[in-house]
């Protein structure tokens, strides 16, 4: 039996992470409500430390760390955005990090690790099994791993964004999620059921990895290859144990986008909101644009949820 995690941990991560990550803006803008038909919030998690909601997940179960596991420290895998955060996070709480990062990984993504302390250590994302690799360093050395997702603290977490965005504007009637290996969309859907439970919650993914439209639409967790595509935050493989078992519970459903709506909405952030949203972090709102029809004159909201892209890479996708 799993543990899965409740509303009440979503609430006590929040006590966690007072103070230490941003209570980041909700955003509106005309243009949007306009073209959308409603009124759209975005929550904008880009702006959060680390410059990803992934900062919350991990602050919170390195937070949870007992006396033995702070002194030997934590072991991560990660395609960036969870690696940053783990390093970030074990900083403040004083304790060594070691990071699993591809091989592919953007540059800055990997500067960012180190520049925060944690140690690198690159991996061939097509070829090796990280998660092995992770487990024979926790094994070999004591390490604790923290996965970037599948994780009952990550989860709970995670939780906490849609838990301000909801305290902040108050009841939605549609939330959509960006979704890789589904901790941020199990925590937003944890918090959406406890504070606006009519709120339809939808996770969305690229269209070169629809696993976890799979896996619901089927009710098992569906494996893919490594899906190539340009929202590298979302190039998961398959859903975890504990975050399937929430989505399957609490999530209406799972639509998917293409990279040329990522970039699309990549422009749409940068000219009419000044917002730098990386690919992954487009997920939420080029989901909401394509399915307008549906909630006309209602109350939506999105997560941004990151905004870390090489300026070179990011520069050759806004031009191309
Ligand atoms: C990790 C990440 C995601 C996907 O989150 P999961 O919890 O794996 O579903 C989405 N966007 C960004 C920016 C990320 O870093």
């Amino acid at each position: 039996m799993l543990h899965l995690p409740h509303y009440d941990d979503v609430c006590a991560a929040a006590e966690r992470l007072h103070g230490q990550a941003h209570r980041t803006p909700v955003l509106t803008s005309r243009t949007a409500n306009q073209e959308l038909g409603a009124q759209v919030f975005f929550k904008c998690e880009n702006l959060q430390r680390t410059g990803a909601f992934k900062f919350r997940g991990a602050f919170n179960a390195l937070a949870r760390f007992d006396a033995q596991q702070r002194r030997t420290g934590v072991v991560t895998f990660s395609s960036g955005n969870h690696g940053q955060a783990i390093a970030l996070a074990a900083k403040l709480l004083g304790l060594p990090a070691t990071v699993l990062m591809p091989l592919d990984t953007p540059a800055s993504k990997i500067a960012a690790t180190k520049h925060y302390g944690g140690e690198v250590v690159l991996y061939d994302r097509y070829r090796d099994d990280r998660e092995q690799i992770c487990r024979d360093l926790s094994e070999q050395q004591g390490l604790t791993l923290i996965p970037p997702f599948d994780h009952p603290d990550v989860i709970a977490g995670q939780g906490t964004a849609v838990k301000e965005l909801l305290e902040e504007v108050g009841a939605l009637d549609a939330l959509f999620v960006c979704t890789g290996g589904g901790g941020l969309l199990a925590g937003s859907a944890l918090a959406a059921r406890a504070l606006a439970p009519q709120c339809k919650v939808y996770g969305v993914e690229p269209q070169a990895g629809n696993d976890a439209q799979q896996s619901l639409r089927t009710g098992a967790i569906v494996h893919i290859a490594t899906p190539k595509t340009i929202a590298d935050g979302a190039q998961t493989q398959h859903l975890g144990e504990y975050t399937f078992a929430i989505i399957r519970r609490e999530v209406d459903d799972i639509f998917t986008v293409t990279d040329g709506q990522l970039v699309d909405c990549m422009r749409f952030f940068a000219a009419r909101m000044k917002l730098v949203v990386e690919p992954t972090g487009c997920l939420g709102f080029a989901a909401a644009r394509e399915m307008k029809s549906e909630f006309q004159g209602q109350r939506v909201g999105v997560v941004i949820s990151g905004g870390n892209v090489d300026l070179e890479r990011y520069c050759a996708l806004l031009s191309a």
